[in-house]
């Protein structure tokens, strides 16, 4: 099946950009020089330039199934020592989306797939905390609830990696933050942490802990997933 549809797409799409801005494609071809770096999950509902109302070259992006930091990842490392040595961008934000089909997999029990290895730390945290997850009795709530976390350990990676830690030793304003998207309603949530130094990532407490305590959105909207995660972890927790 041809897909000249595409190509008429994007000479509309083109054309539309010009004439609203005829100075925009003779910008682009200069230097990029965006200030954020998005690492966000591959699902196609979650782009970070249309969720972020923002135009090409005003975000550098990495993208990959459920937004995992592996610290061996050659293609996440490349991209961030760009970003950060090159580009110099002052924030680095994680974002990661409600009903994750990688995180869904994640808590499954189907281990046939490669996608399977790339989600293990997903599934390491999961096992280790299964009883509080279990808990969680609806489903979706238990996805969710997982979907935050996977956020919040993604971000302490991202401040482990020496690239960040050398950036942050020279001086360098770089901002990390924990973002999750609501493809219901299409709203960011700020979820945390926000880090800003070795010493802010070394404050934290362990991720262990916040599986037990889950933290409040600092801002946006707060969905009752959290809420009955709180009722549920917090009976556990007395137990152990
Ligand atoms: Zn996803």
């Amino acid at each position: 099946m041809s897909l000249d549809h595409l190509f008429d797409r994007n000479v509309a799409w083109a054309q539309a950009k010009t004439r609203d801005d005829p100075n925009f494609f003779s910008r682009m071809a200069g230097q990029q020089s965006p200030k954020l770096l998005w690492i966000g999950c591959s699902d196609s509902r979650v782009t970070a330039n249309d969720v972020l109302g923002l135009d090409p070259g005003e975000v550098f992006v990495q993208r990959n199934i459920a937004n995992v930091v592996h610290t061996s990842d050659m293609n996440l490392l490349a991209v961030m020592e760009y970003a950060i040595e090159i580009l110099e961008v002052e924030h680095i934000i994680v974002c990661g989306h409600y009903g994750c089909g990688g995180i869904q997999r994640a808590l499954g029990d189907d281990r046939s797939a490669l996608v399977d290895h790339w989600l293990q730390p997903i599934v390491m945290l999961y096992r280790k905390h299964r009883p509080l997850f279990d808990a969680i009795t609806d489903p979706i709530a238990r996805v969710n609830r997982m979907c935050e976390l996977n956020i919040e350990m993604q971000v302490r990676r991202v401040a482990s990696i020496p690239t960040v830690e050398n950036a942050w030793v020279r001086g360098q304003k770089l901002h990390l933050h924990g973002w999750i998207y609501g493809v219901e309603d299409g709203l960011l949530r700020d979820l945390g942490p926000t880090i800003a130094s070795a010493a802010e990532r070394d404050a934290l407490v362990s991720i262990d802990d916040r599986v037990r305590q889950p933290a409040e959105p600092t801002s946006g909207v707060r969905l009752h997933a959290i809420e009955a995660f709180g009722r549920a972890g917090a009976g556990n927790c007395c137990e152990r």
